[in-house]
């Protein structure tokens, strides 16, 4: 059955590319409106006149248990394009790095200690694998329940480095248990990517959605949304007012709070009350590969005293002819949204993880450096507290026609583009619902 509506969706990232594709097919007049110049949102990238290959501003991965995204890449006939190469990623303990990309070398990493440890670390990896009752777990803390099942060296050694690195020392005591399980349960150790770049995917995406009649304003941010008297919805721009039949906001919770002031009152204040943490990630173009072993991804622990959480040399994981030789080197971390490193500017960022670069190749100087780029959001990872499913606000704002589809309503699984196609798609699959109402 076909509809007839004007809908607007705000944001080009994939929950909102994607829900303009579903709305779009059912026989709507779509037009999306993103505040960047660019398509893509989070997972959008970069490049320079001599790559042929985007550079995430963020580091991405599809992971193989990616159904959504796999399913949707499948369902516009680019399936050849996901590539999953096998790149080594390690582990830091006491001073050196550990590859710990499969079973067998997890069993031989040193930090976990020997025998009845090594089993415990199996078996909780095994139950979370299978097990399916995350409602149980989002009752506890990661911190109680790793210590309870884990064991302290176990949590302290593997499970409390990601966590504190991920959430801070702020939260790492009170997310919840269901995160981790989400973690493990979803994700595989086979990493992949879109062949050119996730802002590839991005604008072949954009491209088809221009095709099938959807309208997208780059450059054009959203500054209300307001209800019209009339059953319809107001979006503001600057001047500008267009009235449409429906309406999905993709933004962050925060800025929906702000974008519709006339949400009901605990509706806007469950929106407020939810909490994320900010990324800060530097990328590096390098006369020189760094890793002289190949490593990909370095976990490093905050007790490690480096400035930074992961440091990822993307040219061993797609090759450097993708960057005319280059050699990329993103240096990145999770951060509260008040942390330093969203004010200083990127020398001063730079001149704080430039020392430590020599721990990864002794003969690394500041002169392989080609050129820097500096990407903030303080958007980056929603924080699950306790019970959390309690705090997800509803897709349907109670507005009627306004919907809202984002990274902190994807729980129990943990934010990722995977999940900003399956929330985008069933916004658009209510919104859909609702119109035959
Ligand atoms: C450091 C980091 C690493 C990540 N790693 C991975 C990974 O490995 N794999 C993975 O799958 N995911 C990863 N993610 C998560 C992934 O990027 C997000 O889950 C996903 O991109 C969210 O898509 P979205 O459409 O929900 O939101 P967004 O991508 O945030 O899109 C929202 C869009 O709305 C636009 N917008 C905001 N305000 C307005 C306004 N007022 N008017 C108009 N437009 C507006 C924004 O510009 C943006 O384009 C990572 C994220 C970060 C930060």
């Amino acid at each position: 059955m076909t509809s007839h509506k004007n809908i607007a969706v705000v944001g080009a990232g994939f929950g909102g590319l994607s829900a303009a594709y579903d709305l779009a097919r059912a026989g709507n007049t779509v037009t999306v409106f993103e505040a960047a110049d660019h398509v893509g949102g989070l997972a959008s990238g970069f490049k320079e006149p001599h790559w042929d290959w985007s550079v995430e501003n963020f580091y991405h991965h599809i992971f193989q248990t990616d159904r959504h995204i796999l399913g949707l890449i499948e369902e516009l006939g680019w399936s050849e394009k996901v590539l999953f190469p096998r790149p080594v990623t390690v582990m830091y303990d006491k001073g050196k790095f550990y590859p710990f990309d499969s079973i067998p070398n997890a069993l031989l990493y040193p930090g976990l200690g020997w025998g009845i440890n090594k089993i415990r670390f199996g078996l909780v990896g095994v139950y979370l694998r299978l097990t399916n009752n995350w409602q149980n777990l989002e009752k506890s803390t990661v911190d109680a329940w790793m210590r309870k099942w884990a064991g302290n060296q176990v949590y302290e050694s593997m499970w409390e480095p990601m966590i504190v690195g991920k959430f801070g020392e702020e939260y790492a005591k009170v997310v919840n248990m269901a995160w981790m399980w989400a973690r493990l349960h979803a994700r595989t150790t086979r990493l992949g990517t879109f062949e050119g770049g996730f802002q590839h995917f991005a604008d072949l995406f954009a491209d088809r959605l221009r095709q099938m009649g959807v309208t997208i304003f780059l450059d054009t941010r959203i500054e209300n949304i307001s209800t019209t008297g009339q059953g319809q919805l107001a979006i503001k721009t600057g001047k500008e007012a267009h009235h449409f039949d429906q309406v999905l906001s993709t933004t962050s919770p925060a800025l929906l709070a702000r974008l519709a002031p006339d949400l009901p009152e605990d509706y806007l204040q469950g929106l407020l009350s939810l909490k994320s943490m900010g990324a800060v990630v530097m990328v590096l173009a390098l006369k020189h590969q760094l890793s002289k072993e190949g490593y990909y991804w370095y976990n490093i622990p905050k007790s490690a005293g480096f400035p930074f959480l992961s440091l990822v040399e993307h040219t061993n994981y797609v090759s450097t002819e993708h960057f005319g030789g280059d050699h990329i080197l993103y240096i990145g971390d999770y951060l509260p949204q008040d942390h330093a490193y969203f004010d200083l500017d990127k020398e001063e960022i730079l001149a704080k993880f430039l020392p430590h670069l020599t721990k990864f190749n002794p003969e690394f100087s500041p002169d392989w450096i080609r050129e820097t780029w500096l990407f903030r959001t303080r958007y980056a990872q929603p924080v699950p507290l306790v019970n959390h499913s309690k705090n997800i606000p509803a897709i349907r704002t109670r507005i009627p026609g306004l919907y809202f589809a984002s990274m902190s309503q994807v729980y129990p699984w943990d934010r990722g583009t995977n999940f900003a196609v399956e929330i985008g798609r069933r916004a658009a699959h209510m919104m859909l619902d609702d119109q035959m109402d």
